[in-house]
């Protein structure tokens, strides 16, 4: 947290109301929190910003200063958040970067992070080229569905462990990996190489349905992720497993959620999750009652 949806709904409200604005000055209070691959801070001061962009879980501003770009990128680890000036006097402390603009409809941008998961970066293209190369794998909600299928069944790794690995697919966390992987009915210790072609065209289909629907939601809210403009994410409630333990299955079937403990903790239900699809745990399938049984030892 925050994951994909979150990181867009930041970028989406940053874009729409500082890019064209100027940079006016900038702050760097804490300097382990500041990653220079470009080391000369002055530059930025009377750039204007050009664009922003997301990128897994990391936010891209894109500034033009005599027609040089440099970046600045905002990993928002666990806890990051990117705060216009309103929104921020609820978090008086832990401010480590403050940006100051003119012309736009924001004068500045804070990076409030009360831990130390999470860094403001400075680029230049080629460091900027490096970072997202090392760190991002495909996008899920650009790349094709033939890509995503390549990655699937290329990796002989967990299935829920493959979508959140970053450098496979980029952006997803431990709360949309469980939200998709419910609707798709699958559980998250089944080999991914082994799943076939039909079921990850539907994984894929559900994987951007879940993160568009969280975007329009303006993200999950859980712990504590704000929008820049301190408006909270809804989608939290319409989280299917994410946090249910022992809440009936959403999908009626009489089960409850239960919490798996793994690396990450999994919600699950175990009836609609199973690890082996009941219909390929047998080749035919198991009689339903006496009749059948007797049928069924008759031509045995
Ligand atoms: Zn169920």
């Amino acid at each position: 947290m925050p994951e994909l949806p979150e990181a867009e709904v930041v970028a989406r409200q940053i874009r729409a109301r500082l890019v064209g604005a100027r940079l006016t000055g900038s702050w760097f209070g804490r300097p382990d929190i500041v990653r220079e691959g470009y080391r000369d801070r002055n530059w930025y001061a009377g750039s204007v910003l050009r664009a922003v962009e997301r990128f897994g879980k990391s936010v891209v501003l894109r500034l033009e200063h005599q027609e040089e770009i440099r970046y600045i990128v905002a990993e928002l680890g666990m806890t990051g958040l990117l705060l216009f000036p309103a929104a921020q006097t609820r978090f008086p402390q832990h401010v480590h970067v403050r940006l100051t603009f003119t012309g736009g409809a924001e004068s500045e941008l804070r990076y409030w992070n009360p831990r130390r998961f999470g860094r403001i970066s400075l680029f230049d293209q080629s460091g900027l080229e490096r970072y997202l190369t090392r760190r991002f794998g495909c996008d899920p909600l650009t790349v094709t569905s033939e890509k995503f299928l390549t990655i699937i069944k290329e990796r002989s790794g967990r299935l829920k462990a493959l979508m959140m690995h970053q450098q496979a697919i980029a952006g997803i966390g431990n709360i949309y990996a469980n939200e998709i992987l419910f609707r798709a009915r699958l559980h998250p210790d089944v080999r991914a190489s082994r799943l076939p072609v039909a079921k990850v065209e539907e994984l894929f289909r559900i994987t951007r349905e879940v993160l568009l629907e969280a975007i329009s939601c303006g993200g999950s809210s859980v712990r504590d992720f704000f929008a820049p403009d301190g408006s909270e994410g809804r989608f939290k409630g319409r989280h299917l497993v994410y946090g249910k333990e022992g809440l009936p299955c959403p999908n009626g079937c009489g089960r409850v959620i239960r919490r798996l403990q793994s690396e990450r903790s999994s919600f699950i239900c175990p009836a609609c999750q199973a690890r082996t699809p009941r219909r390929q745990r047998t080749s035919s399938p198991a009689p339903k009652n006496n009749s059948d049984l007797e049928r069924s030892l008759a031509t045995a």
